[in-house]
């Protein structure tokens, strides 16, 4: 039975998109858009408050690098959206992934992680991790035994998974991961943003973004955030405060802005590159057409059980290393440019460019093959965007037909 009172006192529950467009604009006064509060300092009455500032994660008005009301706005935003107690914002994706790896972990640590990852963070874990004697096992992302199964009790104190993951859409199994216990788990679900996939819902310690792509939205601002339990965010943000690589509060006001604007973009990007998607499955020139959206997708089952939108990012295979390269060279709207989420389509070919380097097993074992061709779609017209991918087939493949 519904008790009237209860549901009249009690906090509606709005949903996610409403959210969305309300959160963080506590500390705004009377101002409709969010205050950039630019200040690098703040002043302090009395000994205690700086005291209290200086060793908390609530310093929003101490020093810029400990908080920004700007920044905590923001923070808050994402947390709400997360479900999260807290969240700490950063200069960057890779601020947050190296301040939750760095925060969380010592020497004679052990983490596991996947192949099928971002490059910088693959490089954090296969580089940097190994200089403070952290050791890094990778797993297969898609393997939802091989998560647990890698995990050293006792030594293992973070397990590291992204999904959707860089750069083939390989998901990992959120439910499976979030039942891991003893190491802190984590998910860079920068691919899939808040309004697509909550991971702490399924039981995950932590989410992380790269809110330079789609939360941000623009290619206007380098931002990233990681969202969670208090505690563990009062770890991180000790760690942080010294990382250094803290959020400028133009960039988080930018993240703010991109917010409200999120659940419209992801929608109509998500339509775009699900027609997209469909109609290169059924091109005959094309193979391995990638997209979470397709009942194609190895794992499309369990896309449809932990994403709430599929996303405007696809990818597919063209027959060689040249047809590639042509193909991103040939392309008029989509433009050739690394970054994803934002209005502008953009196409990368990792074997010519980003992944220049690997050797042809490295490439395999990536999921990268010479003719892989990755799409982010952007906000232009649909039909537009569809148009100019099939005619810069055409001329990627001049006999393809
Ligand atoms: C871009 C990206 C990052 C790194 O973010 P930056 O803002 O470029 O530092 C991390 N993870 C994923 C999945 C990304 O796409």
């Amino acid at each position: 039975m519904t008790d009237m009172h209860s549901e009249v006192d009690s906090q509606p529950e709005y949903r996610p998109e409403t959210v969305a467009v309300r959160a963080g604009r506590a500390d705004s006064g009377r101002a409709l858009a969010p205050t950039i509060w630019a200040s690098t300092t703040f002043t302090t009455s009395t000994v205690a408050e700086g005291r209290a500032m200086a060793t908390s994660t609530d310093a929003a008005r101490f020093y810029t690098r400990y908080g920004n009301p700007t920044v905590a706005a923001f923070e808050s935003a994402v947390a709400e959206l997360e479900g999260a107690e807290s969240a700490r914002a950063f200069a960057s994706g890779m601020g947050a992934v190296t301040g939750v790896v760095l925060g969380l972990c010592s020497s004679g640590d052990h983490i596991v992680t996947q192949h099928q990852l971002y490059a910088g963070s693959q490089l954090l874990f296969q580089a940097v991790c190994p200089r403070f004697r952290i050791d890094v096992t990778f797993v297969d992302a898609t393997d939802p035994d091989a998560w647990q199964a890698a995990v050293i009790p006792g030594r293992t104190t973070l397990v590291y998974a992204e999904s959707p993951a860089n750069p083939k859409l390989d998901l990992v199994d959120l439910a499976r991961l979030g039942e891991i216990r003893g190491p802190v788990t984590v998910v860079d679900s920068t691919f899939a943003t808040p309004l697509a996939q909550r991971p702490l819902d399924f039981g995950v310690d932590l989410v992380l973004h790269s809110a330079t792509k789609a939360i941000g939205g623009h290619n206007d601002a380098t931002l990233g955030v990681v969202a969670g339990s208090s505690e563990l965010l009062d770890w991180i943000w000790g760690f942080a405060v010294l990382q250094g690589a803290n959020a400028s509060p133009h960039d988080a006001a930018a993240g703010l802005r991109g917010l409200r604007t999120l659940a419209v973009r992801l929608d109509r990007q998500s339509a775009t590159a699900a027609r997209l998607a469909e109609q290169l499955e059924a091109d005959p020139r094309v193979s391995g057409v990638r997209y979470p959206g397709l009942a194609s997708h190895p794992q499309h089952d369990l896309a449809q059980r932990q994403l709430r939108r599929f996303g405007g990012l696809l990818t597919f295979e063209l027959p060689d290393l040249d047809a590639g390269a042509r193909f991103v060279e040939s392309t008029r709207i989509a433009q050739l440019a690394t970054s994803l989420g934002g209005p502008e389509t953009l196409v990368t070919h990792p074997a010519s460019t980003t992944h220049v380097n690997l050797l042809p097993e490295e490439l395999a074992a990536a999921g990268i093959s010479p003719g892989t061709v990755r799409v982010s779609v952007g906000l232009e017209d649909p039909d537009d965007v569809i148009a100019d991918v099939t005619a810069a087939i055409d001329l990627a493949l001049p006999d393809g037909t």
